[in-house]
């Protein structure tokens, strides 16, 4: 009634593309909506955002969003045009590559992964190829992935030849009953599931090296304060949150922990609720001071504030980072069901970028 020929043809092509994307995103997840664990936290996909349902916004277009972070510890303002160019360009490929996927209707968690992988293979960040020095010269590697719709995860930690620690965590949580695998049995996990291994030096290059014989210098002199040199040498760590066009959430989180870190350290990157997590409502992926984002459980005290407090992402993000958080602890970057993005730190600055399908774009390093 009084809608024209072309005006259907349109709403019909809406409501299709929808449905492939629906179903598409679907046969990627694998299923796994309803199995592995968890009952989720009782919100359907999209809700609360405000914007449509299931991740569809009330003009028609699909709703995606996605924040990336190269560690919050960042270049110092002054270093060399070049190597601020090239950490721009590679936030920039990770972030054209999540917007690329978001957009083709791939699932959240495959998304984050995938962002992850790419830049653990990238020897500017602290992940993968780049990782930090342990005290004895040697690289020990932790990763986790969430989804959060279906409270799904998985972690490992302290790995040594896993070439993509993330892509082991995928599948500790798609292939296991289990959360988080350290050490040695890890590395036996990863006999069994085909991964790409490397030799421990595979992870090495220069500019790490000469941040770990710095922390050594430092040590011969020194109080645990003394090795934190430059925030360069203190941080580093990659990861990605995302919303989909489900609806859907995850967080994936990948580090090389810390230079000089020794005694099988841990930090909170592989920590569930600690350095990643991701329900209906929220995902996070924190990065720096590891131990004092485990002693607040900083990334799932942000989904509780946003769930039981009934704040904001944003408001939850900055009273964790500003209020909870001690100056040059670090920082996180978080996004919700409605598509909001927050990415507070409290250090020098943090590699980051950020994007969703209400035209938000950026990629930033310091405050500028
Ligand atoms: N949070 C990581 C850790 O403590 C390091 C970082 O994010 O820079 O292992």
């Amino acid at each position: 009634m009084g809608m024209s020929a072309t005006t259907l043809t349109k709403a019909a092509w809406c409501l299709a593309t929808f449905l492939l994307v629906t179903l598409a995103s679907t046969l990627v997840m694998g299923g796994c909506a309803g199995g592995g664990g968890g009952a989720g936290t009782g919100v359907g996909s999209g809700a609360g955002s405000g914007s449509g349902v299931g991740g569809v916004r009330r003009d028609g277009a699909a709703l995606w969003a996605v924040a990336i972070h190269g560690g919050a510890g960042t270049l110092d303002r002054g270093a060399p045009a070049e190597q601020i160019k090239a950490y721009r360009a590679a936030l920039e490929g990770a972030l054209a590559e999540a917007t690329a996927r978001l957009e083709r209707g791939e699932a959240a968690v495959d998304v984050a992964q995938a962002v992850v992988m790419r830049l653990e293979d990238d020897a500017k960040f602290n992940a993968g190829v780049g990782a930090a020095f342990t005290a004895e010269g040697g690289h020990e590697l932790d990763a986790s992935i969430m989804e959060g719709h279906t409270l799904r995860c998985g972690a490992v930690a302290g790995v040594t030849t896993v070439r993509s620690p993330i892509g082991l965590a995928r599948l500790v949580m798609d292939r296991t009953r289990h959360v988080l695998l350290a050490g040695a049995g890890a590395e036996r996990f990863a006999d069994g599931m085909g991964v790409a291994r490397v030799r421990n030096a595979h992870f090495d290059t220069p500019r790490r090296r000469e941040m770990w014989e710095q922390w050594k210098r430092e040590q011969a002199g020194a109080t645990s304060a003394a090795i934190m040199g430059t925030p360069d040498v203190r941080f580093g760590t990659v990861g990605c949150v995302v919303l989909d066009v489900r609806g859907h959430l995850a967080s994936a989180t990948s580090t090389g922990g810390l230079t000089g870190k020794r005694w099988g350290r841990v930090g909170d990157s592989p920590v569930i609720g600690a350095g990643t997590y991701a329900d209906a409502r929220v995902a996070v992926s924190c990065t720096g001071t590891g131990e004092e984002f485990i002693r607040h459980g900083v990334a799932r005290a942000l989904a509780s504030r946003v769930e039981l407090a009934g704040e904001s992402v944003d408001e939850a993000a900055r009273h964790l980072v500003f209020k909870v958080l001690k100056p040059d602890d670090g920082g996180l970057i978080a996004v919700d069901a409605g598509g909001s993005i927050s990415t507070p730190y409290n250090s020098e600055g943090m590699y980051r970028a950020g994007a969703s399908s209400r035209g938000v774009r950026f990629v930033s390093i310091w405050q500028e």
